[in-house]
């Protein structure tokens, strides 16, 4: 927990080291610096970004896969979860969209659960690239070693290492885990899967290589098209406020109590999210917040904050880096409102 002494010198200095903003009211941040978020505090954080950013008008949809182009651009929703399962849900938090990128976190999570760390970091490799998401010259610098889930090589290798009979055996237990991270039974946008598929040769080239590089001995081809359907899973953002959370919480969804991971995977994915989950922008971002994070091309970002909060958002335009601009400035402000930092802690 995150003490201030009470002195008024001393709460300035820890609100300040917290960045609190002027747009929460000085009792909420007290509130936030003592360590009792109350869910006014927190329905006060998520507002003040909301009503701050909904009129930003940077960056652009993703549209090197056709469907995400038309997906509109003035969508923006904010869901923030509690280990308690308290959800504070304002704007477009209903509408669905890809989930793309960020599905790499649960079926990262997935292999985990089957087959254990060892077989990420020996097949896949837990290292930043330094390279983009889907660097075929980060593949052959390596012989497909040292990638990470989150990198395309990666995570098409992940999705390939995940056990079963049959592609459809592999696809529902890949559906089954993002749907137990959300809460309820999620469904493939088919429109966005059938504009991927017709365009993702790249990908399809990765999924060879890797495979000729022996990342995974599953048929190739059929795990990069395991892979472009699970990044068309369809979510809105109090699914990735779920799914932020269950992770927030030790693997358990606070919404409908199901363990949905063992707590001992839950580092090994945060570690990932904070160095690769944000794209060439990752260590910016760890930067400022602090918070292990994963962002899509579909405009959706989860942000976690171990034992406090997770938080989702969807807005589709993107910066240049490809991650929400939005969603980044919103999380941001929220979790320096809430403390949401982990390297502000200090001994009790
Ligand atoms: N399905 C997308 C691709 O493979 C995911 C990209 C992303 O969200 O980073 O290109």
């Amino acid at each position: 927990m995150l003490q201030v002494n009470t002195s008024r010198r001393d709460l300035a200095r820890g609100l300040a080291a917290l960045g609190l903003t002027a747009a929460v009211s000085p009792a909420l941040a007290r509130e936030a610096a003592a360590g009792n978020l109350s869910p006014a505090a927190i329905d006060a954080a998520v507002k003040a970004a909301y009503e701050k950013y909904r009129g930003l008008n940077e960056g652009k949809n993703a549209d090197y896969i056709p469907a995400l182009a038309k997906v509109p651009s003035t969508y923006f929703g904010i869901a923030l979860v509690t280990p308690q399962g308290k959800v504070s849900a304002i704007g477009d938090t209903e509408p669905t969209f890809s989930i793309q990128s960020i599905s790499k976190v649960f079926t990262m999570a997935l292999v985990l659960q089957e087959s254990g760390e060892q077989k990420i970091v020996d097949s896949v490799g837990v290292d930043a690239t330094g390279q983009v998401f889907n660097s075929i010259v980060a593949v052959e610098q390596h012989k497909g070693k040292e990638m990470n889930p989150f990198v395309n090589p990666g995570a098409i290798a992940t999705t390939g290492n995940v056990k079963g009979s049959s592609p459809d055996e592999v696809w529902r237990k890949i559906l089954a885990i993002h749907s137990d991270f959300a809460g309820r039974p999620l469904e493939v946008n088919q429109e966005v899967y059938k504009s991927e598929s017709d365009t993702n040769q790249r990908n399809r080239a990765i999924g060879m290589l890797m495979s000729a590089y022996e990342r995974f001995s599953s048929d190739p081809a059929v795990a990069t098209d395991l892979y472009t359907r699970q990044c068309s899973i369809a979510v809105n953002a109090k699914d990735l406020g779920t799914m932020a959370a269950t992770l927030a919480n030790g693997g358990k969804n606070p919404v409908t109590g199901k363990q949905v991971i063992d707590p001992r995977h839950i580092p090994g994915v945060l570690a990932v999210m904070a160095t690769a989950g944000l794209y060439d922008d990752s260590g910016v971002w760890l930067f400022h917040t602090g918070l292990p994070a994963k962002s899509g091309v579909g405009g959706g970002l989860i942000a976690v904050s171990p034992g406090k909060f997770g938080i989702g958002t969807f807005s589709p335009p993107l910066d240049a880096a490809g991650n929400s601009v939005r969603g980044q400035r919103a999380i941001t402000d929220i979790s320096n409102a809430l403390g949401g930092n982990p390297y502000t802690e200090l001994p009790a």
